[in-house]
């Protein structure tokens, strides 16, 4: 009987409580719009190694200053990649849960690699049957932070993903979202999917006809600062070690780009001009889709993808990674600069982090005796086949490699009567004995491998049956996937896990964050700001030291 009592007490309290937070539209402390900003590759030592060089106190600075900094923000799973990252950061969840376990991860039930945001229902929109289109959230298994917005106010959020990347634009975007934008290097176009809409919006039309991109070629590439600056702060601009994504004659500053006009819509990408498209069709996305103009929140997800591009094939300590920041905190500024004229100054909050990191380029590693290396999926795959064969085994045991994921051919093991256990032991007995490899790992049993436990728990929070490999190689620190150009990342390793964390405007407490948070924490952060549901699959805990 008491119990009665008090559950209907309980019930009442609630309702009435219910009643008076209306957590739907915005108020004295919920933000009229949420931009996510995440850069594609950013290291979080950036920040303060580059903040002598920003222009202006407005771009980078004014969400350190101004906002929260979170300083020990890691990535609680592997691997870490591009489309795993946005996933992470929308959902607050991982591979294990949201399904997204790479840029592409061999599919165990179709048996074929997979693309992270392919669908094949959908067509592209903005250019003609283009395969860059048919892309959609379909493969993400949880709902984001977009998501949760709209089931909170009835759909009426506007909720839009900008990136140059096709799954920079889609993931954070999220499932109910009004649309994704993306850039398409065929055509020098922002193009979008059916699973959006029947065609672009004009204003987008009328932005792709001004085919900006070509104004850009025209500029070429120039340094900010003097050129001792760099010579100071970063690595000699020409080295053997780096890529060269705009032609072999084309080493060191200054990069002429005419060369591209009308021709090369993809080049743009490795520029910092990449950003600047981005922020234009943001900077368009809010003002004609009249975003933050009610009190009903809405969200845009922009994702800067050059800096990604720019550091695979110059690295950390380049030239082209400093320039490329300094200019894209000049474009921050612009940005803050609209919204606050567009939004209001008070109305907005903004979250900066990125994907993951990146590794040092192993030829600048090893020119500092800093431990490195490199290794190759296809690489692993020749040489277990040539092993296999040697055993007098099928070489196509081996389904494929890829993400530090080797995936067996279970049907073949099958009929051949080769157990889990004999493949097993092969391959680990040969990579173990390999220079740049630590240890083996069985994929379901890696809550038991023996390494430290934050390892063994991002194997297991990257692990899911349908998309993973049977086996996980651990590579040693500084050992990069590829070749002997450029650098790249997916390891647990700080230097690819350790990414930066920035709240700035509505709702936020100005301070320094130094214990430990996980990039999954941001989903629930954000939507605890907003007073609304976390996103399904989230497991992070929200930051509360920066919730005013
Ligand atoms: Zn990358």
């Amino acid at each position: 009987m008491r119990f009665t009592l008090l559950l209907i007490v309980g019930l009442i309290t609630t309702q009435t409580f219910a009643q008076k937070t209306n957590s739907v539209k915005a108020t004295d402390t919920k933000p009229k719009l949420v931009v996510g900003i995440v850069v594609d590759q950013m290291r979080w030592d950036y920040v303060n190694k580059f903040k002598p060089f920003f222009k202006t106190q407005n771009g980078f600075l004014k969400l350190m200053n101004q906002g929260a900094s979170c300083n020990n923000n890691l990535i609680p799973y592997l691997p870490t990649v591009t489309a795993c990252g946005h996933t992470a950061v929308y959902t607050g969840s991982t591979p294990a849960i949201h399904g997204i376990t790479g840029n592409s991860w061999y599919d165990n039930i179709q048996q074929r690699m997979v693309y992270c945001v392919e669908d094949n229902s959908v067509q592209a929109v903005g250019i003609e049957n283009s395969s860059a289109g048919k892309m959609s959230p379909l493969n993400v298994w949880t709902t984001t932070i977009g998501d949760e917005l709209k089931l909170a106010t009835n759909f009426k959020s506007k909720v839009f993903g900008v990136s140059l990347k096709d799954r920079g634009a889609i993931i954070p975007a999220g499932h109910s979202a009004d649309g994704a934008f993306w850039y398409d290097s065929k055509s020098g176009n922002f193009i979008s999917s059916t699973y959006y809409g029947k065609s672009l919006p004009t204003w987008l039309t009328n932005y792709n006809n001004a085919k900006k991109v070509d104004s850009f070629y025209k500029l070429g590439w120039s340094l900010s600062l003097p050129a001792n600056v760099y010579e100071a702060n970063c690595d000699t601009d020409q080295n053997e070690y780096e890529s060269i994504p705009f032609g072999k004659d084309a080493k060191g500053f200054p990069y002429g780009l005419n060369q591209f006009i009308g021709k090369d819509y993809g080049k743009v990408a490795n520029t910092p001009y990449g950003n600047n498209l981005v922020l234009d069709v943001a900077t368009q996305t809010i003002i004609n889709e009249k975003m933050g103009l009610d009190d009903i929140t809405d969200l845009l997800a922009v994702s800067f993808s050059s800096p990604d591009y720019i550091g695979h094939a110059f690295g950390p300590n380049s030239w082209e990674t400093l320039d490329g920041y300094i200019k894209l905190d000049e474009l921050l500024a612009q940005f803050f600069t609209t919204l606050d004229q567009q939004v209001g100054k008070d109305n907005y909050t903004v979250f900066l982090t990125a994907d993951h990191a990146v590794a040092p380029i192993p030829g600048y590693a090893q020119k500092h005796k800093i431990p490195a290396g490199t290794i190759t999926d296809d690489g692993i795959k020749n040489e277990l086949g040539k092993m296999l064969t040697a055993k007098g085994l099928n070489p196509k045991l081996i389904s494929a490699i890829t993400e530090f994921n080797i995936y067996f051919n279970h049907n073949l093991m099958d009929s051949l009567q080769v157990t889990q256990d004999k493949l097993t032991s092969l391959i680990t007995n040969y990579l173990e004995q390999k220079s740049n490899i630590i240890q083996v790992v069985e994929s379901r049993k890696a809550a038991i491998a023996p390494l430290p436990q934050s390892i063994r728990e991002r194997i297991v929070n990257g692990f899911n049956p349908q998309r993973s490999g049977d086996l996980m190689f651990i590579t040693k620190s500084g050992v990069v996937g590829g070749g002997n150009t450029g650098t790249g990342h997916g390891v647990f390793y700080n230097y690819d896990a350790h990414i930066p964390l920035l709240f700035y405007g509505k709702g936020i407490k100005k301070g320094q964050v130094n214990n430990v948070n996980y990039m999954t924490d941001i989903a629930p952060t954000i939507t605890t700001l907003l007073g609304i549901q976390m996103p399904s699959g989230s497991i992070g805990k929200p930051i509360l030291e920066v919730i005013q």
